[in-house]
């Protein structure tokens, strides 16, 4: 916990002194879009894994987000109640972790991996992901969104409309009837949490506000007339440019499913004009970056195609004090200042000034605290 901010010289026993000359001190970055559970490109694979043995690639994973300055991440599927009390205990060095379980999708929904000709299920033994679960009927959400709950989900998600991961489903697919998203919410919003929707298209995120979802997950394909919506409803948009960038780049080496790749140019070309979009209507945009497998050590990318569209300085209160306040923990994340948590980095030089310092390749983050302790 930070006590005070100031120019005098810290007192105490425990006080250590760290020369700064020429250097930026800034808050931990978060990342609100992440999964610790996607060790795999084509995360299908992963379902083939044991658990405990995919529990240990996402420590790595984790562990990995940290050293790169990430001091919290926001899992958005797959993360779970384990992971969280490992975390918390310091069993391993990982960022804050806040989990929702699996992310919820109707049948043929993006949470859907199955291929067309595989086999369907009419006996409700629904074949469950990694990443997310197969889930119908308002009785069926409520009840999973309270075993969610009962297991320590900081907030809820559900697929709003198609993505391009799955094989199956359009991006214009509206998911999930009127009836099952207001029984998320309205579970999530008795046990004071909020509910987040992967959601591409003007439609399914004018869907997802009228609602009451307030965290809207990619967001590639919103117009302007959607982003005052988004806006005045206090709801906010996370972006994760890096995710397409890289399955453009790297995608078929890295063993993305060829569904995935033929779908990818319908949302790649919109993500700058989306956060302009945004930007203009005063939606509050969160930083994520959706990576999977081996693309994770792309997670700082997203500084830099953030900044193709955005000044240095409001990608960076993206990552720390607007990603903050979706968690809802302003004022203990994202800031320096009395009594926040003391998750901090060090930067050599001014970000605000050359954001390639939080380049992927970038050397520039000296040292890492996390809890008050110096960890890097
Ligand atoms: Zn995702």
């Amino acid at each position: 916990m930070i006590e005070t901010v100031g120019f005098d010289r810290p007192q105490g026993r425990y006080a250590a002194e760290v020369d700064c000359t020429g250097m930026t001190l800034m808050p931990g970055l978060i990342d609100a879009h992440f999964h610790a559970f996607a060790t795999e490109v084509d995360t299908a694979k992963c379902e083939k894994f044991p658990r405990t043995y995919e529990a240990q690639r996402a420590r790595l994973n984790l562990e990995a987000a940290l050293r790169r300055g990430f001091t919290t991440v926001r899992d958005v599927g797959g993360g779970d109640h384990g992971t969280w009390l490992a975390a918390e205990q310091g069993l391993f060095p990982s960022p804050r972790f806040f989990f929702c379980g699996r992310a919820f999708s109707q049948t043929g929904g993006h949470g859907d991996g199955r291929a067309p000709h595989e086999a369907h299920d009419l006996c409700g033994c629904a074949p469950t992901g990694v990443l997310s679960d197969l889930i119908d009927g308002v009785d069926g959400l409520r009840k999973a969104a309270r075993e969610a709950l009962r297991q320590g989900a900081h907030h809820l998600k559900i697929f709003m409309s198609g993505g391009i991961s799955t094989p199956s489903d359009p991006i214009w697919y509206l998911q999930f009837s009127d009836d099952e998203i207001m029984a998320v919410v309205d579970e999530a919003a008795r046990r004071g949490c909020y509910v987040a929707a992967h959601a591409y298209t003007a439609d399914s995120i004018a869907r997802a506000v009228a609602f009451g979802v307030r965290s809207i997950e990619h967001g590639n394909l919103i117009d302007a007339e959607t982003a005052h919506k988004v806006a005045n409803a206090g709801a906010f948009i996370v972006p994760t440019l890096v995710t397409y960038e890289a399955f453009h780049r790297y995608g078929s080496e890295s063993g993305a499913a060829d569904s995935t790749l033929e779908k990818l140019s319908d949302v790649r070309e919109r993500g700058l004009e989306a956060i302009r979009l945004c930007k203009s209507a005063g939606v509050r945009l969160g930083f994520g970056t959706d990576l999977l497998g081996s693309l994770h050590y792309l997670q700082r990318e997203e500084f830099i195609l953030r900044s193709k569209v955005e000044a240095p300085v409001d990608v960076l209160k993206s990552a720390t004090s607007i990603n903050a306040a979706i968690l809802n923990m302003d004022g203990k994340l994202g800031v320096i200042a009395p009594g926040a948590f003391a998750d901090m980095v060090l930067i050599d030089g001014n970000p605000l000034t050359d954001i390639s310092l939080l380049g992927v390749e970038s050397r520039a983050i000296l040292q890492i605290w996390s809890r008050g302790r110096q960890i890097v």
